[in-house]
């Protein structure tokens, strides 16, 4: 079946899908490979939208029960730290330093009072060393200076700091602090379009727009359903279409193989490796 939504992969009409799934599981992660018929496009009211956009994210939840960061922390401070240092790497790398790098500098003082040529050393394997040892330097600081050497629980004070933008302070928000927040990230930003719950392509444009359709108190756990699913499922490149367990609600099924064999090959089981 071909894509029925256009260059952008979002059918600007919104529509209605139906399609038959059959549940399983490959590897772990609840699949479902899909035989499914995309009727015609009809509009579809805002009610709409948001009732479709909360049955994917209700069904997202029973597909990956365990949905949460995939990175490792402690505390608010490792929180924040590990979600830099995850730019242009991945979680299973960081997770790899965390131990040696909160053994050595376990507190915002100690990490800004670090050897710069030992911190990196630790932060070597994640690539970009020099400019992400600078910018924990420069955090760890502003954390001591500005904030008595604990990380803010407020976005407009999480924002203000070094090296930490919207996405990394809603995720410290909604992680380490119990308060709802929308991680945008290459992943929620893609699937958001694929599902027609936007047209955005800024960040910021859509955690408002999408945040619009849900409640609030959904927001944190919204984002981990929409993030493991766009790293396991529904890629940037070919997403398994055949072995999605939200095909029935979304109008770009068919931007991948929709053969549920050839699907579950690409499904990954695990987050970005
Ligand atoms: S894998 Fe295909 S059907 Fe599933 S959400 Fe992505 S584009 Fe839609």
């Amino acid at each position: 079946m071909g894509n029925l939504t256009g260059s952008t992969g979002v059918r600007k009409s919104g529509a209605r899908w139906s399609g038959p799934g059959i549940g399983g599981r490959i590897g772990g992660v609840r699949a479902a490979p899909y035989a499914c018929a995309v009727p015609a496009p009809v509009t579809e009211t805002r009610t709409g939208l948001v009732r479709r956009a909360r049955k994917i994210d209700r069904v997202l939840g029973e597909t990956y029960p365990d949905a949460k960061t995939e990175l490792d922390f402690d505390d608010p401070f490792q929180l924040l730290v590990v979600t830099v240092l995850s730019a242009q790497t991945t979680d299973k790398r960081v997770n790899a330093v965390r131990p040696t790098l909160f053994a050595a500098y376990p507190d915002p003082k100690a990490m800004a009072a670090a050897d710069r040529a030992t911190l990196e050393g630790i932060v070597g394997p994640l690539g970009f060393f020099r400019a992400k040892t600078e910018s924990l330097l420069k955090l760890s600081a502003a954390l001591v200076t500005d904030h008595g050497g604990q990380v803010p629980a407020r976005l407009e004070d999480l924002v203000k700091l070094p090296g930490v933008g919207r996405k990394t302070a809603n995720v410290v928000l909604g992680n380490a602090f119990g308060i709802p927040g929308i991680t945008v990230d290459t992943h929620f930003g893609r699937l958001a379009r694929r599902f027609g719950w936007t047209e955005e392509t800024d960040p910021v444009k859509v955690e408002h727009a999408v945040g619009a359709l849900f409640e609030k108190r959904d927001w944190t756990l919204l984002s981990h359903h929409l993030i493991w699913h766009g790293r396991r499922v529904c890629h940037s490149q070919k997403p398994a279409c055949g072995a999605c367990t939200v095909a029935k609600w979304c109008p770009s099924y068919g931007e991948g193989p929709t053969d549920p064999e050839v699907a579950a090959k690409l499904v990954k089981t695990e987050g970005r490796a």
